[in-house]
């Protein structure tokens, strides 16, 4: 498979987690859970990775402002440094921002609103 490839399909699997998050977070707000973080699943391209990750709302919203970041579990396992880097490290997540192909993928997908759900 091509970098290009791996970088798209890579992009791909990661947009389907941020739609998860999305309705995840969606919920908490609509059921005004109290929780001070919520839970939301580990946004690598591991296919096998069923994490979860805590954030809280402020936390979410500031990675999801941008469309090339996603929040992984805070291990190197969850990262991929050939098509992403780590570019904030927190106790709970760290957040990665695709580059080149990869990001230019999350950042198409984005905006045409893909719902696979
Ligand atoms: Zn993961």
């Amino acid at each position: 498979m091509s970098g290009e490839e791996r970088g798209k399909r890579a992009a791909r699997n990661e947009d389907l987690f941020r739609q998860v998050n999305e309705r995840l977070h969606d919920l908490a707000v609509i059921s005004g859970s109290s929780e001070p973080h919520g839970k939301f699943v580990c946004e690598c391209e591991q296919t096998s990775c069923s994490l979860l990750v805590e954030l809280s709302a402020g936390e979410y919203g500031a990675v999801r402002a941008n469309d090339t970041r996603f929040l992984v579990f805070p291990e190197p396992w969850h990262t991929s440094p050939e098509v992403e880097a780590v570019v904030e490290r927190h106790d709970r997540y760290w957040v990665v921002e695709k580059r080149g192909t990869a990001g230019a993928e999350a950042e198409d997908l984005a905006e045409r609103g893909s719902n696979l759900l």
